[in-house]
């Protein structure tokens, strides 16, 4: 099989197509403080309008606990998009029934409603998938034919991504086909030295990665919350940082594996220890071998990579032919603990090659530090999504629409 594009779901015009997109954008109260997720969905949306289409979009945000929560509804989303979109935006706080039904028969071709958050219903992420069908042909009742294009989620056997793609004619849209072009070419003979360079606070999700990406790359990279976890794998005291202690043996495999395979795995050495997590926590500079000296002892929080890490992560990554990033080095969020992200993201900018960054967070934090899209080879949607293709993992989203 090969993935199903939109043609393969022959004349849409008047038809009501639903999209799946990943309109998960950062929030700060109902501000958007990164839209890259919904500019990144407006080709996919034009190929519809162009169609002939009216479509019924559906998105996830933050992680509601299966119930309505206003703090995540998509309804900003709908105020941008608004802005963003020629033709009309309708937003409808339901993700199915007769709230959709009517509010899509005075749609106009090219017409966009955005329905609520699917995870406002338990049944959209449930480990059962007799409900999550269930759920799916709700969603499927008001659409004639269902475009899968929420890249950041097609690594989730969700209702919205898997069910509602089996219970209607689906077909993959353009971001899937931009984002599986360059990962393929990840995969596939990258030139080198090829550089994988991963951070960020998602601890679990990322250090099995690890694993799997020792056989390909030749350099490994790794800042953010997740290098405390090896850090102590090393026998370093990391106060009180983001730390897995379960995992700390099983980094100690990698490690030695690494070393085995001749992997470089470039650690930070220095790290910038605060005294609480906040924007304006005093912090010091400390080695990695006496993370606990400063003045909070071992209740201090390492927030950021310090200035010697920045400097060699920059020159290490610049030397690269392909690189792959994931995961901000430090609470970009806070200036005072940014530096790290920014010299990794500079050092992409620097790079002669692919440059290739994943990750929601990754993405919103080289715009909030001044950097253009253009300055990198790609700025992938998904971040979980693209390591789980770079670790060669069957994606049941993917699979949905008939990848590969
Ligand atoms: P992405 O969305 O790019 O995949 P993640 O969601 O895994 O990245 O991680 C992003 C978050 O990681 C950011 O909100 C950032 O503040 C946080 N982070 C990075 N380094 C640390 C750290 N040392 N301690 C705590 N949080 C961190
Ligand atoms: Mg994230």
């Amino acid at each position: 099989m090969a993935l199903r594009t939109l043609d393969s779901l022959g004349p849409l015009a008047g038809k009501t197509v639903g999209v799946r997109l990943d309109l998960n954008v950062p929030l700060d109260g109902e501000t958007i403080t990164d839209d890259g997720r919904i500019r990144a969905a407006l080709p996919t949306l034009a190929a519809l309008a162009e169609k002939g289409a009216k479509m019924v979009v559906w998105s996830h945000l933050g992680r509601p606990d299966g119930a309505p929560d206003p703090r995540y509804s998509v309804k900003p989303v709908a105020a941008r998009l608004t802005e963003l979109w020629p033709h009309n935006v309708v937003f409808v706080d339901h993700t199915s029934g007769a709230a959709i039904t009517d509010a899509t028969a005075v749609l106009a071709p090219g017409d966009v409603l955005l329905a609520e958050n699917l995870r406002f219903d338990p049944r959209e992420t449930s480990k059962d998938p007799t409900e999550r069908a269930a759920f799916a042909a709700e969603l499927a009742a008001n659409v004639d034919a269902f475009v899968s294009d929420g890249f950041g989620v097609v690594h989730r056997a969700q209702a919205s991504v898997v069910e509602l793609a089996e219970a209607v004619p689906s077909a993959s849209g353009p971001l899937i086909a931009a984002e599986l072009d360059v990962l393929t070419r990840l995969t596939a003979d990258p030139a080198r030295p090829y550089t994988v360079v991963l951070g960020g606070s998602k601890v679990s999700d990322k250090l099995g990665v690890i694993d799997a990406l020792l056989p390909v790359v030749d350099r490994l990279v790794i800042g953010g919350g997740m290098v405390f976890t090896v850090l102590a794998a090393q026998g370093h005291q990391v106060g009180s940082s983001l730390l897995e202690a379960d995992q700390i043996d099983i980094v100690k495999g990698y490690l030695a594996d690494a070393k085995q395979r001749g992997v470089e795995v470039i650690l930070p050495t220095d790290i910038v220890m605060a005294e609480s997590f906040s924007a304006d926590a005093p912090s010091v500079v400390l080695p990695i071998d006496s993370l606990e000296t400063g003045p909070a002892g071992a209740s201090a929080l390492g927030l950021d990579i310090g200035p010697e890490s920045d400097e060699a992560f920059r020159r290490v990554i610049a030397a690269s032919a392909t690189v792959f990033w994931n995961g901000p080095m430090g609470v970009f969020e806070f200036e005072a603990f940014s530096h790290g992200t920014r010299a990794v993201a500079q050092g992409l900018t620097e790079m002669r090659g692919l440059s290739v960054v994943g990750g929601g967070d990754s993405a919103a934090a080289v715009r909030r530090l001044g950097f253009a899209d253009e300055q990198f080879g790609h700025i992938s949607t998904g971040g979980g999504a693209s390591l789980e293709f770079l670790e060669g993992k069957a994606l049941p989203g993917l699979e949905a629409v008939g990848w590969p």
